[in-house]
C-alpha cells in the first residue's frame, strides 16, 4: 500500500506567502524532494527527522530527469507516511506538477495537490502591476519562453500580439529578443510598456520597467539572472501610481528618458 504523495505549491519566493495548508502537511512531512526555487525558510519547516532531497532543476540543467524525480516519488510514497513533493510557484503553473501527479495515478499512488501563489500573481502584487484592469486588459496570458538552445519559440505570435491582453511570460530571460521582435512583428506596438522582475517577492527582488522594444536591453544592462518574470502590456503602466512598497523606478539614461528602472 502506497502511502499519500502531496504536490504542493511553496508561492513565489517570501515565505509567508505559503498556504495554511502546504505549511500543516509540512509540518508533519516524512520526506520532502524540493526544487531550486523553493525558499530555504519553507524547507526547513519539514520536522529535523525528516528527509530533504534536493532534485535541483536550474533552467536547462535538470539536476535529476524529470523520470527519476517520477520514480523517486513512487518510490519514497512506499516507506514513508507523508510525502510532500514542494515546487516554487502553484505546481500546475509550468511546473510539470501534472506530469508527476499522472505518474503517481498511473502507478496507484494516492496524491493530492495544494496549490500555490504562482510568480505572475506573487510578482504583480508585490510590483504594482495588476495582471487586470477595466479598460486596459480584458484577459491575461501566461505564457512560456522556454526553448532549447537556438531553436526558435513555438508560439503563435499573432493571437498573443493582442494590446488588450496582459502578457506573463514565465523563463522568458534567454528569449527575450526573441519574444521582443516577433511581438513586435506581429503588431503589438514597440512602446507597450513592459516590465522584468528578477527574485520577486524576496529580499532580492529587482525590476525593471521599460518597453517592449527596449527591454531586452535594459535587461542586460542590469545582468538580470533568473528566476525572472516579464509582463508585457499597458497595465504596466499602472506600477508607478500603484506602488505602495515604495519601489525605486529612476530614469535609466538619457537616451531613453520614458524607460523607468530600479535596482
Ligand atoms: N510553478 C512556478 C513556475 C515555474 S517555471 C509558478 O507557478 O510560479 C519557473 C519560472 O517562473 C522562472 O523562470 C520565472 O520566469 C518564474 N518565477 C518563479 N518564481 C519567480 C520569482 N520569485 N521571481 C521571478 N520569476 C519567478
Amino acid at each position: 500500500m502506497n502511502n499519500t504523495v502531496y504536490l504542493v505549491g511553496a508561492g513565489p519566493g517570501d515565505p509567508d506567502l505559503l498556504t495554511r495548508k502546504a505549511y500543516r502537511v509540512l509540518e508533519t512531512a516524512d520526506a520532502v524532494v524540493y526544487d531550486r526555487l523553493v525558499s530555504q525558510e519553507i524547507v526547513d519547516i519539514v520536522p529535523a527527522g525528516g528527509s530533504r532531497i534536493f532534485v535541483g532543476k536550474a533552467s536547462g540543467n535538470h539536476t535529476l530527469p524529470q523520470e527519476e524525480i517520477n520514480e523517486l516519488l513512487v518510490k519514497l510514497s512506499r516507506t514513508n507516511r507523508r510525502v510532500v513533493r514542494l515546487k516554487g510557484g502553484d505546481p500546475y503553473v509550468f511546473g510539470r506538477g501534472s506530469e508527476e501527479a499522472m505518474h503517481l495515478a498511473r502507478n496507484n499512488v494516492p496524491f493530492e495537490i495544494i496549490p500555490g501563489i504562482t510568480a505572475a500573481a506573487g510578482i504583480s502584487s508585490a510590483t504594482g502591476i495588476p495582471l487586470t484592469h477595466r479598460g486596459m486588459a480584458t484577459g491575461v496570458r501566461y505564457v512560456t519562453g522556454h526553448g532549447k538552445g537556438d531553436a526558435e519559440l513555438d508560439l503563435n505570435w499573432n493571437s498573443l500580439a493582442d494590446p488588450a491582453t496582459t502578457l506573463v511570460i514565465y523563463m522568458g530571460l534567454g528569449k527575450l529578443q526573441e519574444l521582443s521582435d516577433r511581438l513586435i512583428e506581429a503588431g503589438l506596438p514597440a512602446d507597450t510598456p513592459a516590465a522584468a522582475v528578477a527574485n520577486g517577492t524576496t529580499p532580492n527582488q529587482r525590476q525593471c520597467i521599460s518597453t517592449l522594444e527596449q527591454l531586452p536591453n535594459a535587461v542586460m544592462e542590469f545582468d538580470f539572472v533568473p528566476p525572472v518574470l516579464c509582463l508585457i502590456g499597458e497595465v504596466v503602466s499602472l506600477a508607478h501610481d500603484l506602488n505602495w512598497q515604495g519601489l525605486k523606478y529612476e530614469d535609466f539614461g538619457l537616451a531613453r528618458q520614458d524607460i523607468k528602472v530600479s535596482a
